[in-house]
């Protein structure tokens, strides 16, 4: 690039950070810190009755969530109501606008033909005759959509526009006005919109349509991000686990992709479980520590240290951190979930109930109180008793956890330590 790279990020506040924007402003970052420009923020708050605070807090949140940064402040167009309006007075000057009541329109010439290059899709050509003359200002004096994205793109200097293709249409009304203001048009890329997986417009009930919705799920940004850049651009060895960081090193534009991106949540789910497995334990911790304070739980039950422990039993084991709670809950509360299918397996028979009296004796006086030791005290009795360990196993995991399933049973009871282990065990006597 022989310019300086300048982009921007242009939301409207009027909803939360849509998964399609997300990937608009990952994209707009990587090319700024590919090529060493910069990357701003626009907030189009043009529209004054849906544009909200809280909706730009979000956003804003969302962003910095994702890993991006910005350069400078956003500039807000709500503030520059007095600029679009003068740009318009220049046309209406030059003869290229004209003023229709207090709305101002340009006038577009018919027969010719407005031509792009996109960087994505490649030539794009549309006939003037299928466009009517265009609204500059607003009847109530505010700017229309594509009128003050020009004056700002050309005010700000930007150089490369990456925006979703619902925008192709607007591309060449925008290239006539840069026209009119005898200025060079940025370079303009539109990215394919994401469908889910059955090719239908994202929603719901693909798995959510918010980039707060994947958080809230669980979800760790370093995999929405990355993720998300796939879902526009093929790295150059088809390496699919790359950080931010590692993106912007290997960015390519030639490399985007021009058509639909399917939404695939196993696939983002596996990726969010290889970031997780990739965490340190203390990293994790930290993460699970958060998230189970939201959910209510009193994690000050359990020493920092035992915490670690447990993320470091449970790291492979979860793909999402709402995966969490509902398997490892035991070790934070007594009252904790019951699978009451393996209860009735396990727990219920009249054996197990002996089986379990005679390890909770065991276990009181074991020394030390330790993962080798407990499997050697199971493995003992089961010897004696003619049994598999297993027939022990199972019951003793039920007991003390609820579960039929998670990190193995005597890193489990480790963790938990003595007095729990004995009092759970006791108690699934009765
Ligand atoms: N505010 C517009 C949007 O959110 C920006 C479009 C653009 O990037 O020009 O769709």
């Amino acid at each position: 690039m022989d310019q300086k790279v300048i982009v921007r990020f242009a939301p409207s506040p009027t909803g939360f950070l849509h998964l399609g924007s997300g990937r608009t402003a990952l994209f707009n970052w990587l090319v700024a810190r590919r090529y060493g420009g910069h990357f701003l923020l626009r907030v189009e708050d043009t529209d004054k009755v849906r544009s909200e605070q809280r909706f730009l807090d979000e956003i804003l949140e969302d962003l910095h969530w994702l890993g991006l940064d910005w350069d400078g402040e956003p500039i807000h167009q709500s503030h520059r109501f007095e600029l679009y309006r003068a740009k318009a007075e220049e046309l209406i000057a030059a003869g290229t606008a004209y003023r229709e009541g207090p709305a101002v329109l340009f006038k577009v010439e018919p027969g010719r033909t407005i031509a792009f290059e996109d960087l994505i899709h490649g030539r794009i050509a549309v006939n003037t005759e299928t466009l009517k003359d265009q609204v500059l200002i607003k009847s109530d004096g505010s700017p229309a959509y594509n009128f003050s994205c020009v004056v700002d793109d050309s005010e700000q200097g930007i150089t490369h526009i990456m925006r979703g293709d619902d925008h192709i249409s607007n591309t060449p009304k925008q290239i006539l006005f840069y026209e009119a203001f005898g200025l060079i048009p940025p370079r303009f890329g539109h990215m394919p919109l994401i469908l889910g997986g059955d090719g239908a417009k994202l929603s719901k009930r693909h798995g959510g349509v918010s980039v707060a919705e994947y958080r809230a799920d669980g979800f760790l940004p370093e995999a929405l991000a990355n993720y998300l850049i796939l879902l526009g651009w093929t790295p150059p060895d088809e390496k699919e686990i790359l950080t931010l960081g590692e993106a912007a090193r290997l960015f390519e534009i030639d490399r985007m992709g021009s058509v639909q991106a399917k939404f695939d949540l196993a696939k983002l789910t596996w990726m969010n479980g290889e970031y997780i497995m990739r965490k340190s334990a203390s990293e994790l911790s930290v993460l699970l520590d958060a998230r189970l304070t939201a959910e209510g739980f009193d994690i000050r039950r359990v020493p920092p240290e035992k915490r670690l422990g447990i993320a470091e039993a449970y790291r492979i084991r979860i793909k999402t951190l709402q995966e969490f709670s509902p398997l490892a809950d035991f070790f934070y509360r007594d009252d904790y979930m019951v699978d009451e299918e393996g209860r009735k397996k396990h727990l219920d028979p009249a054996e197990a109930k002996i089986l379990l009296g005679l390890l909770a004796g065991r276990l009181e006086p074991l020394e030390p109180f330790s993962h080798d030791s407990l499997e050697a005290a199971v493995r003992d009795l089961a010897q004696e008793r003619g049994i598999k360990p297993a027939a022990i196993i199972h019951p003793a995991r039920l007991a003390v956890s609820g579960k039929t399933r998670g990190a193995g049973l005597f890193e489990i009871m480790e963790l938990l330590g003595r007095e729990t282990v004995v009092r759970r065990l006791k108690e699934a006597t009765r």
